[in-house]
């Protein structure tokens, strides 16, 4: 042991309780039993504990002895760990809150509290904080139920995220209260596999007042599974974003798609990716000056369209390249179809193109530089050709067009807004209704604007499909909560919100751009964590963040109660098993198993045996 220093506690201190079977109050002792523990308060000890059993010989419901241990100790440490509650609520902690990394983790542990723990320590314990707080969250389920029903209900957030898909995550929300009430890892997205998880959550914390889910194939039908299955009339909304995401794909995915290929292919950018290298070679040493010299130029706009020579001069044709290639610029930060990123990379090509043009109006005097010009011209000019560029970014910027019309009148410009107000909503419903109708006065019956229609038809079958998913968001109140009217949230915005926290936290912590391995590895109940974040569900599963360790012994005391009262084991999460039955994609739990030496050796073995001869 490093330091067996602090603990003080009287680990051979007879009960002072009576015997639970006989009220009998005489003790003899059983066995004396050492420990090697750690905890935040006494750092790492040693400690012999003294067990005593009734001298009456008494049994417990369950046939075993019984037996005191020494409350110091059971409520300090967790069962079969040497490691106390508060040193796994700390790991916890720092690991899904604050996102430190293993090393980060041990290093506090080491310099702020004197305590050592492998790296299987750690992983242990971040596993099991995030077991201890699943099962601290669903023993709470009635009080966080209680809750929910005064506020007159809870909208379920219902999404799913993976990551190239897989290790997909699937989270019940309650909107509202922004909490979140289940999270499951199912093998695949489909309804029969999210149908247990909804199930599971209404039984735990009563029926939602409205849902609002994506336009998934997997979530659609698992939602309407739930209501119908349950009985429910409530709304079931569809998320604007996800809706107008949807619309936006089938608008304008092609042609983006085709861009992008023809950028491929012809290598506009590569080609210029190179010219500014080389040209920045060319600048070597003198860069700084050369920066110096781009800014000046920038500031002679009266100056005619000319390019500087010397060394200015290919500064400038390296920063009108460096320009053209920083189309990431124009986005907004939404993804594809909100952004366009080949529609803005090809806005660029043809503004440097003509750009390039009016500096070769009046050619630089340096050979050089005019040379440099030149080539970026060439390089540019691809884009120029009426087809296949200019047609098809007239097309799509058509497109886009019509898509950003509807977008303004879902008003949903940027990060949806959370003040929406009834009169909001209504106002919006009665614009789309109106734009609609335009649409259908704007759809060319006939002629060559056959673009045009195909895309007006792409939006009202949109709207057939799933405009009565659209509308509904202002839930009554129940008159014992007071009446009134709450509206729902127009946008799973909340979920997805959530899911960039753990996708970037992760990130942040991993140091990886790609997150496959690390969702994957994600418990499920991960997702719960954060609900630590919320002062109102903390209040309810255990007071306050400092009482989380408290809790958690709690949770184990009364296990071991019931256990002795002979009452059987708290009922086991069958969801998860039906989330990993076998589909087309091998899960996280069975390829640990499958993709073993051990059976592939088995497997190759079997493979090379013979048969055996037949017997005659
Ligand atoms: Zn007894």
């Amino acid at each position: 042991m490093a330091s067996t220093a602090g603990i003080s506690v009287a680990v051979r201190e007879p009960p002072s309780d009576p015997c639970p079977v006989c009220s009998g109050n005489e003790w003899r002792v059983q066995k004396s039993v050492p420990h090697l523990g750690k905890s935040l308060t006494h750092g790492q000890f040693a400690a012999r504990e003294t067990v005593h059993y009734c001298a009456n010989g008494c049994r417990h419901p369950n046939g075993n002895l019984v037996t005191r241990r020494q409350a110091a100790l059971t409520d300090l440490l967790v069962p079969r760990r040497s490691v106390s509650y508060d040193v796994m609520v700390f790991v916890g902690r720092k690991r899904f809150l604050e996102r430190y990394q293993r090393e980060e983790i041990r290093t506090a542990l080491r310099h702020e509290y004197g305590i050592t723990v492998s790296t299987g320590e750690l992983s242990d314990l971040m596993k099991r904080f995030v077991a201890y707080l699943a099962r601290l969250h669903g023993s709470r389920s009635e009080a966080l139920k209680a809750a929910l029903t005064s506020d007159g209900g809870w909208p379920m957030h219902v999404d799913a995220t993976g990551e190239h898909g897989r290790g997909t995550l699937f989270v019940v929300m309650a909107g509202w209260r922004r909490w979140v009430l289940g999270a499951w890892k199912p093998a695949t997205e489909n309804a029969e596999l999210l149908l247990p998880c909804l199930r599971q959550t209404v039984q735990r914390f009563g029926a939602p007042c409205a849902a609002m889910r994506d336009l998934g194939r997997a979530v659609t039908p698992a939602i309407a599974g739930l209501v119908e299955e349950l009985g429910l009339s409530i709304p079931v909304l569809a998320c604007h974003q996800h809706f107008l995401a949807d619309v936006g794909r089938d608008l304008l995915k092609p042609s983006h798609g085709t861009l992008c290929e023809l950028f491929k292919r012809t290598k506009v950018r590569s080609k210029l990716r190179d010219l500014v290298r080389e040209l920045g070679r060319k600048l070597g040493k003198s860069i700084e000056k050369a920066r110096e010299a781009v800014r000046d130029w920038q500031q002679m706009a009266g100056a005619g369209h000319r390019v500087p020579s010397g060394l200015a001069g290919l500064a400038v044709v390296r920063a009108i390249g460096q320009w053209t290639l920083d189309y990431p610029a124009d986005a907004s930060g939404l993804d594809f179809p909100f952004d366009r990123p080949y529609l803005d990379l090809y806005e660029r090509c043809r503004v440097a193109l003509r750009a390039t043009d009016a500096f070769l109006r009046t050619p630089p005097q340096d050979r050089k530089v005019a040379s440099a010009l030149k080539r970026l011209r060439r390089r540019l000019l691809p884009v120029a050709s009426e087809v296949p560029f200019r047609q098809l970014a007239e097309r799509l910027r058509r497109r886009a067009a019509l898509f950003d019309e509807m977008r303004g009148v879902l008003r949903l410009a940027a990060e949806p807004r959370e003040d929406d107000t009834e009169q909001d909503l209504a106002h919006m419903r009665r614009r789309l209704d109106e734009w609609v109708a335009s649409l259908e006065e704007r759809r060319p019956q006939r002629g060559p604007a056959q673009d045009i229609r195909e895309a007006i038809d792409v939006i009202l079958k949109h709207i057939e499909d799933h405009g009565e998913n659209l509308w509904g968001h202002a839930i009554p109140l129940p008159e014992a909560v007071g009446g009134g009217v709450r509206l729902v949230s127009r946008t799973n915005f909340l979920l997805e919100n959530r899911f960039k926290h753990i996708k970037h936290g992760e990130r942040r912590r991993s140091g990886r751009r790609i997150l496959t391995k690390d969702l994957e590895d994600l418990p499920a109940d991960a997702a719960l964590v954060d609900n630590l974040t919320l002062d109102d569900y903390v209040e309810i599963v255990c007071g306050s963040l400092d009482q989380l360790p408290k809790a958690f012994a709690q949770l184990d005391r009364e296990q071991r109660e019931q256990q002795l009262n002979g009452m059987p084991p708290p009922e086991v999460d069958d969801v998860e098993s039906v989330l990993q039955i076998a589909t087309a994609s091998l899960s996280t739990p069975d390829r640990r198993v499958v993709r073993t030496r051990a059976m592939d050796r088995r497997m190759l073995a079997a493979a090379g045996s013979r048969a055996p001869k037949p017997q005659i």
